[in-house]
């Protein structure tokens, strides 16, 4: 089990290094969040609620990290939105750190096989790019799920194949 408090504290210093004004109160925890979310920054709670599978060892060290500056950016004044003051620091963080900080990350491609497949059975549905691998869940039927072969994927143009 990952300790997030010390992936925070690692956060909370590298943001410190280059002056970037997060909110030093924020606190962290694992929990529910809907399927669409990776994280989530609650500005009232001055807490940051996570995902549970960052707290899984088979779950690289980095999409931790990755996911909990997206949060802690958020804390910063006027950075609730993914446009101007945010996207200028996560643009900061990821030029210093070599983060992959942006709007929308998907994180599968950071677990191990094991883990993924835990995390497959959340969903109802699961198609995979023949070209690039990358994997589409939902948990509802959905246009694509029914018409897949009228649908190609935005990061290769290749085919989709539904596998569950
Ligand atoms: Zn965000
Ligand atoms: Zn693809």
């Amino acid at each position: 089990m990952r300790d997030l408090e010390a992936v925070l504290q690692e956060c909370e210093r590298k943001l410190e290094a280059i002056h970037i004004p997060f909110n030093k109160n924020v606190t962290v925890r694992a929990g529910k969040l809907n399927a669409r979310t990776w994280g989530r920054y609650w500005i009232y709670k001055n807490m940051i609620v996570l995902d549970p599978v960052f707290t899984d060892d088979r779950m690289q060290t980095f999409a931790t990290e990755n996911v909990l500056m997206h949060e802690l950016l958020h804390s910063c004044n006027d950075c609730i939105s993914h446009s101007g003051l945010w996207k200028h620091y996560a643009q900061k963080v990821n030029r210093t750190y070599q983060y992959k900080i942006k709007r929308c990350s998907d994180y599968k491609p950071y677990m191990n096989e094991e883990l993924l497949g835990e995390f497959m059975q959340r969903f109802k549905y699961v198609a995979r790019c023949e070209g690039c691998g990358t994997y589409v869940t939902q948990v509802r039927i959905s246009d694509f799920i029914r018409n897949m072969d009228q649908y190609r994927c935005s990061a290769c143009k290749g085919k989709f194949k539904r596998i569950k």
